[in-house]
């Protein structure tokens, strides 16, 4: 791996120019069969799909080559300012239809493929998702990515290559199983690895302290344990203008020192198993979404991160500046997703002390002027803090740095409250206690200029509540800005008939300019626009029976309101609440309350963290719910339940176009943003949800005629606390009384006895933190107002066309941009200028 530099040959520059590639079908077609004839070796004999994929991704991968070394050359040329997004997820899905559309080379390859006998729809399948993330966050950062590239803004990304991504899901007699997601198995064409940039990263070890002539001290960390860092590049394409960006993602290595010690102690085999110790940093994903489990392995992934990544950009800087960091920060800013890199802060402050020799305070002011810190969930399970004894067995030096801002910081604290000591203690990085740990958040506030949360109503509660002290010491850090989700793949490529009806009647530049997609409102109560918007949602729909026939087996008649929640299994989303509305309209067929009934289908997908034993329960219980229905004769025609195994994006992108009311009800308060209903309704869902997240400005956008909303408010939530009362809500609630019933007497259970009782248990307790049993009422109310109207076509069109139209703002374009205009003041770049 180590790269040997050319001595005595002299390459040419000519190497590096080469004419452009053609993107005409026959360009692309002789491509392929050079592809599959050279490149990988195939002749007429082979039938297996896989190299098929595998030559036209190459194909691509050469189209997206030359553009990308031109996007390198344009941003090192400018000595432009740019931005880095530090991610522990990035959740890509496939890549193979999102390059070629932003290539704008769809319809070449379609015909080249036609001609050579081959279908693009049977090859895309082929391709593995990239897994690389749990949900929401991770996808977030892949939207954005393509949203930087889309402005061509020079931002990198940069993650982890974790060997195994998130788990498979099965269910097994209604229980999730999980299975390896080993995504690499097949080989990946869209990553280049680049071992003449490995880095260094340590571990272990103790620092030692010394003199130097000037009086200065230095201190060394010594004796440490060091692990290479192999980055892979994949290729992030913008739409059609030139300009790919880069996702680095490092995969951990041994150093052959490793070998060497103990080989010479006569252990070579013992030696080369110890490798596997190294290369276990980046091998699997940890799967749990919005909660922390302090695992050590975790905060090594993590520091092995944000080490890696900052090397990498001082070593850029370096080559091309030189060691003069004074307008550094100026040139540079890390964008933190989420606390999980946020040892960022500690690892710039050494690397720009330890090895490049400057003062705290110069540091300090570089950092503090660098870092940027986005929060992502209030939920008090998932802040992450880590035991100050990982830190002394693996991070030695790093803690030393956090003791000392910390220091500094509480300086300041008391200075602006003197003696203010339980101020003291609360703000503190380090929670003292029988297991002292460092609070990774304030450690990313105190050294962040900037900390966003990602929509309205999740910021101010961040400033209000779980970061209160810190807004009233620093109130100019805090900002907001609304999560998004990216319209190249969540409705252009996702949804070409969609696409293409939209296009025919506003032109096209929706997919750079969301917004324009208002000027769908004046159609939304046109008849003949109705009836072409009812035939592609239609198909959609055909699209997703099969979809999810292939994949659980149910049928669903087309006729069926699609009534979808899809996202991870968690309490505060509250598919349990879903759950019951199933119980009770079933309860309502067995007692004949069916007039006026609008048939309905109701697909819950996602899933739950391995450990979380509560959340796997809820898929037991959604998967039992679902087979009493389905198997009972007096549902027929009427109701359908689903419970849809392995939810991931290639999924969601066939989900979201065929949906038709989109679930998202979580406890008020607790969903920070949500990015699952900004993909329902740009692709024409409508949403039945409480006040919480993104949807407060969903509804603000389209306008309660065209929402179903329901339940207690983030503020009633709030007060409720305290006197909950969970059984008197049931006992003044007929429906919610059979449906509990129901569930009491094992009715869902009738050979597991008491499978359910923990779950039962949680709706009835006084301290249900997620107030199931409070929303019911009104959630059943909003469910049926939803039934009333999808009868009325004309007017469920109306506000289908209307949802979209008002989509605009979900754009990551926008988001990106109020990230680039208030926080990175980044300017564009474009490679062809
Ligand atoms: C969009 C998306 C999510 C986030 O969904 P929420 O409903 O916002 O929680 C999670 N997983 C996948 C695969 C997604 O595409």
């Amino acid at each position: 791996m180590p790269v040997q530099p050319l001595v005595k040959s002299k390459p040419s520059s000519a190497v590096a120019e080469l004419p452009s590639l053609g993107l005409e079908a026959e360009d692309i077609q002789a491509d392929y069969k050079r592809h599959f004839n050279y490149t990988l070796g195939r002749d007429r004999s082979c039938q297996s799909a896989h190299y098929a994929y595998t030559a036209l991704g190459l194909v691509v991968r050469d189209r997206l080559m030359e553009r990308w070394k031109n996007t390198r050359r344009a941003y090192e040329e400018s000595h432009c300012k740019q931005a880095y997004y530090l991610s522990m997820e990035f959740l890509l899905g496939r890549a193979l239809g999102n390059a070629m559309l932003n290539l704008g080379i769809t319809d070449s390859i379609t015909e080249a493929l036609h001609s050579l006998g081959l279908h693009l729809e049977e090859l895309v399948e082929i391709e593995s998702d990239a897994g690389l993330g749990n949900g929401g966050l991770g996808r977030l950062a892949a939207c954005f990515l393509d949203s930087c590239a889309t402005l061509q803004l020079p931002v990198m990304g940069y993650g982890l290559r974790y060997e195994y991504g998130m788990f498979r899901q099965h269910v097994e007699n209604g229980f999730q199983v999980e299975e390896p997601d080993h995504w690499l198995r097949n080989g990946n064409v869209w990553e280049l690895e680049r071992p003449e940039l490995v880095l260094r990263v340590r571990f272990g070890g103790r620092t030692d302290t010394t003199a130097h002539d000037d009086g200065r001290l230095k201190v060394r960390w010594v004796d440490t344990h060091d692990i290479l860092a192999v980055p892979y590049d994949v290729p992030i394409p913008g739409y059609r203008n030139g300009t790919i960006n880069t996702l680095r993602l490092w995969k951990s290595a041994a150093t052959d020192e490793f070998d060497l010690e103990e080989f010479n102690a006569g252990d070579y085999p013992e030696a080369v198993a110890a490798k596997n110790m190294a290369e276990q940093i980046t091998l699997v994903l940890y799967p749990n979404d919005a909660s922390e489990n302090g695992k050590e392995l975790r905060l090594r992934q993590q520091y092995f991160l944000a080490s890696a990544s900052l090397q990498d950009v001082l070593r850029r800087w370096i080559w091309t500046r030189g060691r003069d960091f004074s307008d550094f920060a100026d040139k540079n800013c890390f964008q933190l997703n989420d606390t999980h890199p946020s040892i960022a802060v500690a690892e710039l402050m050494r690397l720009l002390m330890d090895e490049q020799g400057l003062e705290w305070a110069e540091a300090w002011d570089i950092t503090s002027r660098t870092m940027a810190y986005t929060n992502h969930t209030l939920l008090p399970e998932a802040l992450e803090k880590w035991p100050v004894r990982l830190f002394e067995q693996w991070l030695p030096r790093l803690l030393e740095i956090i003791y000392e801002i910390n220091a500094r910081f509480l300086g300041e604290v008391d200075k602006r409250w003197p003696g203010d000591m339980d101020r003291l203690a609360r703000m503190s990085l380090i929670e003292e206690g029988h297991e002292p740990q460092v609070r990774m958040a304030y450690l990313a506030i105190v050294g962040s200029y900037s900390v966003n949360g990602v929509a309205e109503l999740h910021s101010k509660l961040l400033s209000e509540g779980l970061f209160r002290d810190f807004y009233e010491l620093w109130p100019y850090k805090f900002n907001n800005k609304t999560n998004g989700i990216t319209p190249r793949r969540w409705l252009a490529w996702n949804n070409p008939d969609l696409s293409d009806l939209i296009s025919e009647a506003i032109g096209d530049r929706w997919v750079t300019e969301l917004n324009r997609l208002h000027e769908l409102t004046p159609l939304a109560s046109d008849a003949r626009f109705q009836q072409c918007w009812d035939e592609v949602r239609h198909a959609n729909k055909q699209r997703l029976i099969d979809f999810i026939f292939q994949e659980s087996g149910v049928e669903i008649p087309a006729n069926f309101m699609f009534d979808v929640q899809v996202k991870r299994i968690h309490e505060y989303k509250r598919q349990l609440l879903n759950t019951l509305h199933v119980i009770h309209l079933y309860d309502r067929i067995k007692r004949g309350d069916i007039e006026n009934w609008t048939p309905r289908a109701v697909i819950i997908g996602g899933k739950a963290a391995p450990g979380y034993l509560i959340a796997k329960k809820i898929i037991k219980l959604i998967n039992n719910v679902a087979r009493v229905v389905n198997s009972d004769p007096d549902t027929e025609g009427l109701l359908k339940m689903v419970f849809l195994p392995n939810y991931r994006v290639s999924a969601m992108e066939v989900i979201c176009a065929g949906s038709d009311l989109s679930e998202q009800i979580s406890t008020a308060g607790k969903e920070a943003s949500g990015t699952g209903n900004m993909k329902f309704m740009l692709n024409g869902a409508l949403t039945i949800g409480t006040l919480d997240g993104a949807n407060i400005e969903i509804l603000e956008e389209v306008g309660e005629e065209h929402f179903f909303l329901f339940g207690l408010t983030a503020e009633e939530v709030a007060q409720t606390r305290g006197h909950y009362d969970p059984q008197a809500i049931i006992s003044a609630d007929e429906d919610l009384s059979r449906v509990m019933r129901l569930l009491e007497k094992g009715h869902f259970n009738r050979f597991e006895p008491g499978l359910f009782d923990d779950v039962i248990g949680a709706i009835k307790s006084p301290h249900d933190p997620w107030l199931t049993a409070a929303d019911f009422r009104s959630y059943v109310e909003a469910q049926k107002r939803a039934a009333e109207a999808y009868r009325d076509r004309p007017r469920w069109l109306r506000s289908s066309i209307l949802n979209t139209a008002c989509s605009g703002r979900f754009s990551t374009d926008r988001t990106i941009s109020q990230y680039n205009d208030e926080i990175w003041r980044l300017t564009p770049i474009s490679p062809g200028s």
